[in-house]
């Protein structure tokens, strides 16, 4: 059978009549899963004992397992989750003005390897299901209370994982689920082939985070191997067919490394592929990673590269980094938890 977890919960009471109990039954069930956060059958005193009893064994709730968390003093909470057959993953609760952001993964690891990110250093592991994703969002839920933004930017690649992620979503946004906004949910990706037109066909008006980080396509291939037949203008044109679909301006995510994309021409080069574009910039300091060797511009460095875009009409935030403490650049927790298996040689 199925886990619960991955099934829509608009769907529970049929599932449930599958297993021979009222349908009634299972639309308490998500009630109590996803509106008062119960975290196992034997809470719910309005289900029969019997059935509780039965659930426990066939369905239970909460398989993943918490392996570490690590706190910042800016809020940040970042839990590693062991998931049923023993991979890990990272998620993270962040406090803010309006609320809390929660920061979920959908792959372990991640095929990518972007030469940054600590995620994608033993590449992927394998992808996570609906459930698992949500399991994430229920289990920071649960340890930090109710959440009003969800980020998908944890570790890996929503790109190459969209029936998990976008099911994960669906659940998030239905009033029998999580009953969010899509207004409060967004979605990062590299845009690999043909996944920002399947995000526009599915039409949800969920905010596109595109992670670019380049101006050229041979840097952009450099720093992102995983996408490297993708080009950077056909991609910008697809999240433009998918802005026309969803009516959401988009983000693009720039992170700033030293030496290497920060110069005031790369900032002149970002505005020109930006010009007429619907997107907003997010500038990320690069956040330290320790087996990497880039770093992180000065500040000065960085207000110039975002004076030089706002200059040319572009409208852009230089990211307050949350949770540095909290090792939250994605998948240092993990790596700090586990070593790689295979030790790295110096030569
Ligand atoms: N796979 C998704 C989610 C990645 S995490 C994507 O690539 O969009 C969200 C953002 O953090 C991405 O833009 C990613 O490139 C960036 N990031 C990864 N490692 C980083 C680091 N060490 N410092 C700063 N930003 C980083």
């Amino acid at each position: 059978m199925k886990a619960l977890l991955d099934v829509h919960p608009a769907d529970w009471p049929a599932l449930f009549e599958d297993m021979g109990v009222a349908a009634f039954h299972g639309r308490n069930a998500a009630r109590w899963v996803f509106q008062r956060g119960a975290h196992s059958w034997q809470e719910m005193t309005d289900l029969p004992a019997n059935l509780r009893e039965r659930l426990e064994q066939e369905q239970p709730l909460g398989s993943a397992k918490l392996v570490s968390s690590s706190g910042a003093n800016d809020g940040a909470e970042k839990v590693l989750l062991e998931m049923q057959d023993g991979a890990t993953v990272e998620a993270v609760g962040m406090p803010g003005t309006a609320g809390r952001t929660i920061c979920l993964s959908t792959q372990v690891g991640c095929p990518v390897r972007c030469s940054f990110c600590a995620s994608g250093l033993d590449g992927l592991g394998r992808n996570l299901t609906q459930g698992e994703i949500l399991e994430q969002a229920l289990w920071l839920q649960r340890q930090q209370g109710a959440f009003h933004r969800v980020v998908i930017m944890g570790m890996g690649e929503a790109g190459f994982n969209l029936d998990a992620v976008l099911g994960a979503l669906d659940v998030l946004m239905d009033s029998t689920g999580f009953g969010m906004s899509a207004r409060r949910i967004t979605l990062s990706t590299v845009g690999p082939k043909g996944a920002l037109q399947r995000i526009a066909k599915w039409g949800r008006p969920v905010t596109l985070a595109l992670s670019l980080h380049a101006t050229t396509d041979a840097l952009r291939q450099e720093l992102l191997p995983g996408v490297s037949k993708r080009g950077i203008v056909e991609t910008l044109d697809e999240a433009e067919q998918l802005f026309a679909a969803n009516g959401r301006e988009y983000t693009i995510e720039y992170v700033l490394l030293a030496g290497v994309n920060d110069t005031p021409d790369q900032a002149s080069e970002l505005a020109d592929l930006l010009f007429q574009r619907r997107c907003h910039v997010n500038l990320i300091p690069y956040n330290s990673v320790d087996e990497m060797n880039f770093e992180r511009p000065t500040d000065f460095v960085m207000e110039s590269f975002a004076k030089r875009l706002q200059e040319r009409g572009l409208s852009v935030t230089l990211r307050r980094s949350l949770g540095r403490q909290a090792d939250a650049a994605c998948g240092q927790l993990r790596r700090r938890q586990r070593p790689p298996t295979s030790p790295v040689t110096e030569v």
